[in-house]
């Protein structure tokens, strides 16, 4: 939970279990979204709805409050929570043309991830079989993006490559990049090239961000990059 600018603070949930060790999910709390309230880059997994709310309420906000809500790609963790909030929220949720928001199994061969991620074949089916069955509600109505958009001061940013219709966002200081890259132990890095469509295109996109002049860097998973 810490809070970077004025406006933009991280609610950082925790996702237990993943590849034998544990996966934080960087949800994003801007003030003064398009609508007023606030706008949350993705939403974490279903499952983590709790712990986003605590997040929320630690500020002194609530669901209600928010106003707004961009989804970088339709994976789990992204937007699991959108349709939620929507809902309880009355938000609008915007989403890239090209994304489609519904949960989906990945068809990764647990043989190959053992093998990229260096782990024991049975953690790799414990997680992949938990993630597989994960399911999320597709948001009923859907603003769409084609990059370029102004979302309250952050351009949207079409980044392919880990899904087709990725988007980043960026206001000149605060780069919000969602799964086009990666932040763990501090190493910023692609994209994993298993959990890609086309992991070139992640790597331009990769280096077409990490050439931007922030301040802040911002990875959904992994650790915020900032001055201090
Ligand atoms: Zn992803
Ligand atoms: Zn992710």
């Amino acid at each position: 939970m810490v809070r970077l600018t004025s406006r933009v603070r991280i609610a950082e949930l925790v996702e237990p279990d993943f590849f034998g060790g544990f996966l934080n999910q960087n949800v994003v709390v801007i003030e003064r979204g398009p609508n007023g309230g606030l706008m949350l880059v993705d939403t974490g997994l279903p499952e983590l709805f709790e712990q986003l709310e605590a997040r929320l309420k630690s500020w002194g906000f609530s669901i209600e409050d928010v106003s707004d809500v961009v989804i970088t790609h339709w994976h789990q963790d992204h937007a699991g929570n959108a349709e939620r909030i929507r809902r309880e929220a009355k938000a609008k949720v915007y989403a890239h043309e090209l994304e489609v928001l519904r949960a989906r199994k990945f068809n990764v061969p647990y043989e190959a991830i053992a093998e990229e991620l260096k782990v024991p074949l049975e953690v790799v089916k414990r997680t992949m079989d938990r993630i597989n069955k994960v399911t999320y509600e597709e948001p009923k109505e859907l603003i769409r993006l084609r990059g370029g958009e102004d979302l309250a001061g952050f351009k949207v940013i079409h980044v392919p490559g880990h899904t087709e219709g990725h988007i980043a966002l960026f206001d000149g200081e605060t780069l919000i990049a969602g799964d086009a890259i990666r932040g763990i132990r501090g190493v910023y890095t692609p994209p994993l090239r298993l959990f890609s469509q086309d992991h070139e295109r992640a790597i331009s996109s990769f280096n077409r961000l990490m050439s931007l002049p922030y301040k802040f860097l911002i990875p959904f998973h992994g650790e915020v990059k900032t001055p201090w």
